[in-house]
C-alpha cells in the first residue's frame, strides 16, 4: 500500500508506504531516503508546532504527521511502520480519507496482545488567552471542539464525537483542511503552504469559497477534530477520556499531550477486557496502489 503526493507546506514530492509492525511497537516513521532512519510518533519527538505538527529526532524531520496519525486512531491501528522518502507527509486531498482507504485496502490484522489504554483519572485544563483545551475522566474516548472564525461561512461551530462504531469514518475522516486567500501571501512568506492547491484544501475567499462544495456544512470544525485526534495520537496510546477544545490548535494539542505524560497522577495505563476492543491491531501487508 503506497501513495504519492506533495507536502502541504514544503511542496516536496513524497512517496509513502505503510507496513505492518509487531505488537507494542507503536507508529514509527522511517526515512528511506536517509538510510531508513526511524522517528517514533511519540510526544518526546515533537519538534516544531505551528500550522502543522512535526517530529524531529537527531535533526531528521517528519512534517505534518497529524492527518495520518488521526487515520490510524480512527481505524484502530496501534502498530505500523510508515516509510517516506522526503521530509513531509503527502497532503493528498487535505483530509484523512485517502489514508483510511489505504489502510482499509491493506487490511487490518488483530494482534494477540491486549491493547493498553491511557485512562484519564484527573482533569487537566490548559488556557492561553481565549484558547482552551482540557481532558476529563471518562470510560470512552470522546472529543468536543468549538471554533469561532470571523468568516461568513464559519463563525461559531461546535462538534462532539464519541470515537466508536465507525463514527470517525463517517463524521471526521473526509473533512479537509482549509485556508484563506487573504492569508496566503503571509503564509508563503513564512515558507508555508508551498504545496497548497484547490485540490488539497478548502480555499476561503473574503465572503465565500473558491472550490465548493463543502463535504459537510461544518467541515471546518470537523477538520479541527481530525487534527486534534491526530495530535493526541502522540500520547502513544488510545485515550479513555473526554477531550474538550475551544479555539485551540496544534501547539495546544501537543502541550496537552506533553503535560499529561509528565504528570503520572493524571492517568493510569489499563487494558479493557473486551475481546472486540482489547486486541491491538496492526497493518496487514498487501500490495496495492492508491489511485
Ligand atoms: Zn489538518
Amino acid at each position: 500500500m503506497e501513495c504519492a503526493g506533495v507536502g502541504l507546506h514544503s511542496g516536496a514530492p513524497v512517496h509513502l508506504r505503510i507496513l505492518p509492525a509487531p505488537a507494542g511497537s507503536g507508529i514509527v516513521f522511517r526515512r528511506v531516503d536517509l538510510d531508513g532512519f526511524e522517528v517514533e510518533a511519540v510526544s518526546r519527538n515533537v519538534a516544531r508546532v505551528s500550522y502543522a505538527t512535526s517530529l524531529m529526532k537527531k535533526g531528521v524531520l517528519i512534517s505534518t504527521t497529524e492527518h495520518l496519525l488521526s487515520a490510524f486512531i480512527g481505524t484502530g491501528i496501534d502498530n505500523a511502520i510508515v516509510e517516506l522518502d522526503n521530509l513531509e507527509l503527502p497532503i493528498l486531498d487535505g483530509s484523512a480519507r485517502p489514508f483510511v482507504e489505504l489502510i482499509q485496502q491493506a487490511g487490518i490484522r488483530k494482534q494477540r496482545r491486549p491493547r493498553s489504554y491511557l485512562r484519564i483519572r484527573r482533569a487537566l485544563e490548559l488556557r492561553d488567552g481565549n484558547k482552551f483545551i482540557a481532558v476529563y475522566p471518562a470510560d470512552a474516548y470522546s472529543v468536543s471542539y468549538a471554533i469561532n472564525f470571523p468568516h461568513p461561512l464559519i463563525g461559531k461551530e461546535t462538534f462532539s464525537l464519541q470515537l466508536a462504531n465507525g463514527s470517525y469514518l463517517r463524521e471526521i475522516a473526509a473533512a479537509r483542511t482549509f485556508g484563506s486567500r487573504e492569508d496566503e501571501q503571509a503564509m508563503r512568506n513564512m515558507g508555508l503552504i508551498r504545496g497548497a492547491s484547490r485540490e488539497n484544501c478548502v480555499v476561503l475567499t473574503r465572503d465565500g469559497l473558491e472550490n465548493p462544495p463543502l463535504r459537510f456544512d461544518d467541515e471546518f470544525v470537523r477538520h479541527k477534530v481530525l487534527d486534534l485526534i491526530g495530535d493526541l495520537a502522540l500520547l502513544g496510546k488510545q485515550i479513555l477520556g473526554n477531550v474538550v477544545a475551544d479555539r485551540a490548535g496544534h501547539a495546544m494539542h501537543t502541550a496537552l499531550v506533553s503535560r499529561l505524560l509528565r504528570d503520572r497522577t493524571l492517568w493510569e495505563e489499563t487494558t479493557v477486557e473486551d475481546a472486540g476492543e482489547a486486541v491491538s491491531a496492526s497493518m496487514h501487508a498487501m500490495a496495492g496502489q492508491l489511485a
